[in-house]
């Protein structure tokens, strides 16, 4: 608990129909009493929690008639005593509130104090409250869902289970050191290997759910690789639904790559058209390929296209050097001429007439996020997948040793393991970890 008051503008600025001003702290509902005048019998002080009461706002110079509503401690965001005043959403007015507030005894939040509060109160994990983050932040649908995933505590309880897997071990380790004579060691070992392995298996599961995670989070890169004229830049366009490579009918004229995003089920993909990657005499040309193969290095995904009519030796070179990609071949420009469509192809588009480009977007989505649960805890935060590797190697150290090293030994890599996993839900955060994910937070946060 936090002696002060903090008070900061919920809402974004901006001019809006309502706009929120929030307190925290002990003194949140006597100060709101200096500001509010209630229309009804009820004084502030007196407010029932959870309840609208309509009023007058104070705002220094003049008065807005708005509302106040009281989140009484440990039942608010924070578990301190919150006061929500709303107000017309006038940057003027928004302010003017505010100002009354630090008046009137609050001072100005910092960046995530509130949430911070919720942190420290025991109102959420760190990780949650990363989750929050993500939410307000997250620049898709998807991000937005697994911020709320996060917010949940769906990550939290699966790691704190990990972790009372290790405190029971340690428990099992300290009983074996107490009674030597009694001869357990032999027995605890076995139990305690076995826990072991299951707590790997668990972490590396986790673990491997990053990949896709992190393609949530910023979106998927996916190069489109064919030689030139098969229509790349016309499906990418297609794709995004506007004109923003260069169509041309003279092989070779895409010569940088050219960006665009979409989103696919609420799922990003950040698309590159290349230049065709072949021999070239031309410079500029050189440097397009250059650039070509360092996207497609880069690609989580590669979009190989042909053209439906003239599939030959020199598709068959551009697709050796991305065979060893996730790789969805396209046969494009069906419309064309349908008696030469290579069996071997997995969709087949007309980037001329739309056809097919359904299908596309579903085997993208398919072969980038395909075991991404929509429910389930899944690592989307590189400090997460950090904190869980670390955890990771202490465990399977900690394998390694079972059966060779004393006990002792051994629950030094067990402590370990729980430490690293502490970092997540932020019982081992350190100070500085905790203000650097809370300065990214907004103020009012
Ligand atoms: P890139 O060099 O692979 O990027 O190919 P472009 O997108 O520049 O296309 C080359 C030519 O093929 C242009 O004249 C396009 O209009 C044409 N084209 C592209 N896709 C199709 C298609 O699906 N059907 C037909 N009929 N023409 C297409």
């Amino acid at each position: 608990m936090f002696y002060d008051t903090i008070a900061a503008i919920a809402t974004a600025s901006g001019i809006g129909g309502v706009a929120i001003i929030r307190m925290s702290g002990n003194q949140a509902l006597t100060i709101a009493s200096r500001i509010f005048r209630p229309v009804g019998k009820t004084p502030v002080a007196e407010f029932e929690p959870y309840r609208m009461y309509p009023g007058d706002i104070d705002c220094g110079s003049f008065s807005d008639f708005g509302m106040c509503v009281f989140f009484q401690a440990p039942k608010s965001y924070t578990g301190e005593d919150v006061v929500e005043l709303h107000c017309h959403g006038g940057v003027n007015i928004t302010r003017a509130v505010l100002r009354s507030c630090l008046r009137c005894g609050a001072r100005l939040a910092e960046r995530g104090e509130f949430t911070k509060r919720a942190f420290l109160n025991g109102k959420m994990s760190l990780s949650a409250a990363e989750g929050i983050g993500d939410m307000i932040n997250g620049e898709s649908e998807a991000e937005v869902k697994a911020g709320y995933l996060l917010y949940h505590e769906k990550l939290s309880k699966k790691v704190k289970a990990l972790q009372d897997e290790f405190t029971g071990m340690l428990a099992g380790i300290d009983a074996a050191i107490d009674y030597p004579e009694e001869d357990i060691e032999e027995e605890k070992i076995g139990d305690i290997e076995k826990s072991l392995r299951q707590a790997e298996a668990e972490e590396a599961s986790l673990l491997s759910l990053y990949k896709t995670g992190k393609k949530i989070k910023s979106g998927v890169t996916v190069a489109l690789c064919g030689k030139p004229n098969t229509g790349k830049s016309s499906l990418l366009n297609a794709l995004l639904g506007y004109e923003k490579a260069i169509v041309s009918d003279i092989a070779g004229t895409t010569r940088d790559a050219v960006e665009g995003s979409i989103e696919i089920d609420g799922v990003r993909f950040h698309l590159y058209d290349t230049a065709g990657i072949r021999e070239s005499a031309d410079k500029i040309e050189a440097i397009g390929i250059t650039k070509a193969e360092r996207i497609v290095r880069s690609a989580d995904l590669v979009i190989f296209v042909c053209d439906a009519r003239e599939v030959d030796e020199a598709d068959a070179v551009v697709l050796e050097s991305v065979k060893d990609k996730p790789l969805i071949r396209v046969m494009n420009k069906i419309d064309r001429d349908r008696d030469h469509i290579d069996s071997d192809a997995d969709v087949y588009t007309s980037a001329l007439t739309g056809e097919g480009l359904e299908r596309l977007k579903a085997k993208m989505k398919e072969m980038s996020v395909s075991s991404y649960a929509e429910d389930s805890a899944f690592l989307i935060e590189e400090r997460h997948y950090a904190a869980l590797e670390r955890g990771h190697k202490f465990t399977v150290s900690a394998l390694e040793k079972c059966g060779v090293m004393p006990l002792e030994i051994l629950a030094l890599d067990i402590k370990d393991a729980w430490d690293a996993l502490g970092e997540i839900t932020g019982e081992t955060a350190t100070e500085a970890i905790i203000g650097e994910i809370f300065s990214k937070f907004c103020v009012g946060k």
